[in-house]
């Protein structure tokens, strides 16, 4: 594996899509996803300049952020929440992507130690209606959008989606567009200024960023196949 030049080719993919529509350079947030690589593959990347990095699983992602406190990366945590880890979730991470229960923001909200200040959070959206995922269906949105907007040790950022694979570029971009649409109508509504957009990996980022992701989730495309 070449971290290097896999970086810069997602670096160089990431910046075209960036100009082809019109976008600020820069405006994209690349967040290494590296859970199932490891501490040396993590330090590398940053050592390359990459200082945001997600993780999945929290029992993983302690030990790495233990092994790597000297190191100043901001971690983001991108996996399913069950409450008893959102103790260590709350205290160890700067962003969650993955809230799509009250509950385990409410928890969150608690165990945030203050010193800390507010935990950046997006709420996961299922667009498609599939069982098997977390995420909640746009409708309820508005309910939770509201509730977790008024914890104060929290800070509603945006929105997060895992669409399925979709090989048609265009029902892609429509998926991907449908979160955008719904980030604008959430703060209109509730008057939020949610900003972000976490959409898009390693299949299918180019796309995203054209129908306005602000953060990509890329994994393999940057270190290759997972450790199992
Ligand atoms: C694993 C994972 C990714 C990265 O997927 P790749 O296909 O390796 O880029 C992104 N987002 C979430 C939520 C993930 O669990």
């Amino acid at each position: 594996m070449n971290l290097h030049q896999n970086l810069k080719q997602i670096k160089q993919l990431i910046t075209q899509a960036e100009v082809e529509c019109g976008r600020d350079h820069g405006s994209v947030l690349l967040l290494a996803v590296s859970k199932q690589q490891s501490i040396e593959a993590i330090n590398e990347l940053f050592q390359l300049g990459v200082t945001h990095f997600g993780e999945s699983y929290f029992q993983e992602a302690q030990q790495k952020i233990n092994a790597l406190q000297s190191v100043p990366i901001c971690w983001h945590f991108i996996g399913p929440i069950q409450s008893n880890k959102t103790k260590g979730i709350a205290a160890l991470f700067h962003w969650v992507h993955s809230i799509s229960r009250l509950k385990i923001a409410e928890c969150l909200n608690e165990f945030r130690p203050l010193n800390l200040g507010p935990l950046n959070i997006c709420l996961q959206i299922n667009l498609v209606d599939e069982k098997t995922k977390s995420g909640i269906s746009p409708e309820y949105a508005v309910e939770l959008a509201r509730a977790v907007s008024q914890l104060p040790h929290l800070k509603l950022r945006g929105l997060m989606t895992i669409p399925p694979p979709q090989h048609d570029p265009q029902i892609q971009y429509a998926l991907f567009n449908e979160l955008n649409q719904l980030m604008h109508s959430l703060n209109q509504e509730l008057g939020l200024d949610m900003d972000t957009l976490s959409m898009g990996m390693s299949s299918d980022f180019v796309t995203a960023i054209k129908a306005g992701a602000t953060i990509v989730r890329i994994g393999q495309g940057l270190f290759g196949e997972r450790q199992k």
